[in-house]
């Protein structure tokens, strides 16, 4: 059916979605099953609607999902920044650039640019699209449980209240600690600190310009374009954003303050901040005088956790599939933790139609096979570049820089779910031999655990992250 949005609605097909988790992944996941004729209910744990946090990268394989909706394209024109990159040391002292960011994509691709997000944005435009088809997010149902009943063919949420939802599909897209870790899984994922941990915020841009010596240092250039100033030492690195309407920083550190936390709410004063940049030899002034500038009670102190590779995002029953963070978490020099969960939204929707209300178990363990080895070398690309970044382990045979090969941005993850469909059922079925073309060429999948990788690295051994990754 011909939308009035100028897009074309699948007809009803009497399957029922309900998603856990309305940030930038069950938002997609709801817009994608509601165009592809599913009928979709979303809840979220939050009491309002979840716009907070400060920049992500959004990769040209999402934005290109997004721009199927003819309103989101017109806002992701709006709300995109295409910023020039620098490479900075810690005093800011810049040893490369600028240069656009795209240059870091491989030659021939067909993306032009990897788009940088305010995330507060982002969210506000996918949640005027689903008001706009008129499906609402229902706030304050924190979901304490997931189950499913295979005889019933139906599966379903506990909520804290103790009330039960269910649904044909229930899509756990709860984030980092999700609910369903113990239906899917077995038992939560075990996380731990990967030694790090990152300090980082947003604010108006007004609030740092007031000083003219960051007025100054952090210029939009003659054509209007922010600078995103990255800066790598030992043991740190991060950035400094100044755009048209924010001032964004982020700082990695040890994570050894005993103020980090793996919460997005977890708030520090600015003062610690300060107390970390000072133990860093030549560290730059005008840097300082940003992180002074923070509006009180806006600084989080993120601690980066690793979960390995979780193959499963299924249920026994496949009932009940895990999709962006509940499936797969990234640390921030993946750059990529918003774009595979949009991917994810496309692939489980392009499934879900797909297979049709009477084989739905098998729509979602076909989407988990066809999307897991890709995300598990994007997880591992996040590792190998922020060690990059850190001049302490400059000696690493494999401190490369990747260039984001066309496996990565050019990839379609709804055409790709269609064309695979079929020979990853048969694999699913009978076992029929299926092999993944959406990960690196010239790379084997092996399976890895995080600790095996660092050791790898530390090493010089042979990892997931040697041959041809374009
Ligand atoms: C408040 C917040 C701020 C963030 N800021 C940034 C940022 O600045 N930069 C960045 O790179 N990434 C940020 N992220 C993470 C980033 O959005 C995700 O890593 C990525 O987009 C993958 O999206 P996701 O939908 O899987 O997870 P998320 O975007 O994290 O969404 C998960 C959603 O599930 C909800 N939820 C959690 N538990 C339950 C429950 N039990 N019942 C119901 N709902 C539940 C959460 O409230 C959240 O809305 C932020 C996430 C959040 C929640």
């Amino acid at each position: 059916m011909t939308y009035g949005h100028g897009f074309t609605r699948s007809p009803p097909n009497d399957i029922k979605v309900l998603i856990s988790g309305a940030g930038t992944g069950g938002l997609m996941t709801a817009l994608e099953c509601w165009k592809k004729g599913c009928e979709v209910r979303i809840i979220e744990r939050a009491s309002v609607s979840n716009t907070q946090g400060d920049s992500y990268t959004i990769g040209p394989s999402a934005i290109n999902a997004v721009c199927q909706w003819p309103e989101m394209k017109k806002d992701i024109d709006r709300i995109a920044y295409d910023p020039l990159f620098a490479m900075n040391n810690v005093k800011l002292e810049t040893l490369k650039g600028p240069m656009k960011v795209g240059a870091i994509i491989q030659e021939g691709s067909k993306a032009e640019r990897i788009g940088y997000y305010m995330r507060p944005e982002f969210q506000e435009m996918l949640l005027s699209q689903l008001d706009k088809i008129g499906v609402e997010v229902e706030y304050e149902r924190p979901v304490v449980d997931y189950f499913e009943d295979e005889k019933s063919g139906q599966a379903g949420v506990v909520l804290q209240d103790g009330s039960r939802l269910q649904a044909d599909v229930v899509v756990a897209a709860d984030g980092i600690r999700t609910a369903s870790s113990p239906l899917v899984v077995g038992e939560p994922v075990p996380a731990k600190s990967s030694g790090h941990a990152i300090f980082r915020v947003a604010y108006p841009v007004e609030l740092a310009v007031a000083d003219p010596l960051v007025a100054e240092r952090f210029k939009l250039d003659k054509d209007g374009n922010s600078v995103l100033e990255m800066f790598h030492g030992p043991d740190t690195f991060g950035l400094f954003w100044r755009n048209d309407k924010w001032m964004n920083w982020a700082i990695d550190h040890l994570d050894s303050r005993g103020t980090s936390e793996e919460s997005w709410s977890n708030r520090v004063d600015s003062s610690e901040a300060l107390k970390f940049t000072a133990t860093i030899p030549g560290w730059s002034e005008v840097a300082n005088r940003v992180i002074k500038a923070t509006p009180a009670n806006t600084l989080v102190d993120w601690t980066l956790m690793w979960r390995d590779p979780q193959p499963k995002w299924t249920s026994p029953g496949g009932r009940v599939v895990q999709i962006g963070d509940a499936a797969h978490t990234f640390i921030p020099s993946s750059g990529n933790g918003g774009t595979q969960a949009i991917e994810d939204a496309v692939s489980l929707a392009t499934c879900i139609a797909a297979a049709g209300k009477n084989n739905l178990p098998n729509a979602t363990r076909v989407h988990n096979l066809l999307r897991f080895e890709r995300v598990s070398f994007i997880q591992a690309m996040g590792v190998a570049n922020r060690d990059r970044h850190n001049t302490n382990k400059a000696k690493h045979k494999q401190n490369r820089n990747f260039v984001w090969g066309t496996w990565l941005v050019d990839h379609n993850p709804e055409e790709y779910a269609l064309d695979n469909f079929t020979s990853a059922l048969a694999n699913i079925t009978t076992g029929a031999p299926f092999k993944n073309s959406n990960t690196p060429p010239g790379v084997a999948y092996q399976p890895w655990t995080m600790d095996g990788l660092a050791e790898a690295l530390e090493k010089g051994e042979p990892s997931i992250l040697d041959g041809d990754w374009i």
